[in-house]
């Protein structure tokens, strides 16, 4: 069906647009699934650590273990002066994913479902006429334009189906950057943990990382940052960062990082107050759906698809009033820690490093860390946190001027 008019047309071919489209064809919709780029998966914009529930969702379960490439167990965090809080869970905290073949694993799983694909189609109009969303597209077969009932908009950061539904920009982005390679020297690479570096002169507003990315000496470091400026001299910086060769267990200086590739790329945080409109919806990193406190976006964007089609299915139909619908739910449930998690980073945002240095310190605690163990999800940091303060009154006077936003938190 090259023309006429279809139930959903999905624009982006990222993880969270290729999962919508699975869902949207598993509920017998007709559906156009659109994206710019020719080949998916690159180029590649992520450190590709996810939570494990990832792969229970519905079909990502069928993915293969070939996407996944380290167990993650725990992680050391640095405070600025070097102090470490060491995670350890018993069962898995997260994933090293393979992210490119990932992206494309989902995408085929789109299209085992039916979805019409048009990759190397760039959608440069949308606009509604007579109840309907016309989207025009240039690219490999030259002008053309599709039409649906509905339109869902997965299209990352600098959507243009967010701006054709009339909603607001996400109040502010991050600054990332993703950098695969190979480390040599006299190193012991961590494969099950994760290395986390904070501090304001590595990465302000949020942290540095260590990922391991398979077998071997294959690493993934990076860095996000709510500070503007160049963000490679930030990489290059933490390269030489003592905290970073203490972890990687380097006796003297003989570490050396071979990169092999980089990404330089915003995330998008704090979801707007309304992400739908008049059959519209945007989901993923165009609803700036990133964790505020990780830039992590994959999950929570797959969840809001399984949310959104649950719904759809709950219904019997993809109307209006059932995009309204799972708005209103997704804010009460999954949406709800996610918006949450603005709390906790206006607090980052405002803490100093002696003050995460006396933090990670407080934390260190045998019980706190048994609780942070037992509990610690990384897409949870607000139950988390909730949990821990119950427990721990006392750290609300730990800094007094975070106290009423730490209430806040329990309640
Ligand atoms: C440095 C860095 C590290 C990160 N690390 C992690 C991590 O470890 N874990 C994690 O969960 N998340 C991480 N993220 C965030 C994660 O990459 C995103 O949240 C995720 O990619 C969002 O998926 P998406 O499908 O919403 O958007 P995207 O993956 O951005 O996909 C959007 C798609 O829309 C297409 N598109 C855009 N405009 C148009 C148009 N006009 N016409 C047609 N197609 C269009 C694009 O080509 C693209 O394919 C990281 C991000 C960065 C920058």
């Amino acid at each position: 069906m090259a023309s006429g008019l279809r139930d959903v047309i999905i624009v982006g071919a990222g993880p969270v647009g290729s999962y919508a489209s699975y869902l949207a064809a598993s509920q017998s919709l007709s559906t156009v699934l659109i994206d710019r780029r020719s080949a998916i998966g690159s180029p590649l914009k992520c450190a590709g650590l996810v939570n494990p529930g990832v792969f229970d969702l519905k079909g990502i379960n069928k993915l293969g273990p070939d996407v996944i490439l380290n167990d993650i167990i725990g992680a050391d965090v640095f405070s600025p002066s070097g102090s470490i809080l060491q995670l350890r869970g018993r069962k898995t905290k997260a994933f090293s994913i393979e992210r490119a073949l990932f992206d494309r694993k989902m995408f085929f799983l789109a299209l085992e479902n039916k979805v019409e694909a048009y990759l190397g189609h760039k959608v440069v109009e949308i606009v509604r006429s007579d109840d309907y969303w016309k989207v025009r597209t240039i690219g490999v077969s030259g002008d053309r334009t599709f039409s649906a009932k509905t339109l869902i908009g997965c299209d990352g950061t600098s959507s243009i189906t967010r701006r054709a539904l009339g909603i607001e920009k996400p109040g502010t982005v991050l600054n990332g950057i993703s950098v695969e390679g190979t480390i040599s020297g006299d190193v012991d690479v961590p494969r099950n943990i994760v290395g986390v570096f904070v501090g304001e002169n590595t990465a302000k507003g949020l942290f540095a990382w260590y990922i391991p990315n398979g077998e071997n000496d294959r690493v993934k470091l990076g860095l996000s940052t709510t500070e503007g400026g160049n963000i490679r001299e930030k990489f290059d910086i933490f390269l030489n960062d003592p905290r970073l060769l203490t972890f990687i267990g380097s006796k003297g200086d003989k570490m050396a990082f071979k990169p092999t590739s980089m990404t330089i790329s915003p995330i998008p945080i704090g979801v707007p107050s309304r992400i739908c409109s008049e059959n519209g919806i945007i989901l993923g990193d165009s609803a700036a759906m990133a964790k505020a406190t990780s830039g992590g976006g994959i999950y929570p964007g797959l969840l809001a698809c399984k949310d959104l089609f649950d719904e759809v299915e709950r219904s019997g139909d993809i109307s209006n009033k059932t995009i309204e619908r799972f708005q209103s739910n997704w804010r009460k449930g999954n949406g709800k820690e996610l918006m949450r998690s603005n709390l906790i980073r206006s607090i980052i945002d405002d803490i100093s490093d002696s003050e995460i240095d006396m933090l990670v310190d407080r934390l260190g605690n045998k019980k706190i860390l048994s609780l942070i163990n037992e509990k610690g999800d990384i897409d949870r940091p607000v139950e988390l946190g909730a949990a821990i303060l119950k427990e721990n009154p006392g750290l609300l006077m730990l800094i007094p001027r975070f106290m009423p936003k730490l209430i806040k938190l329990i309640r």
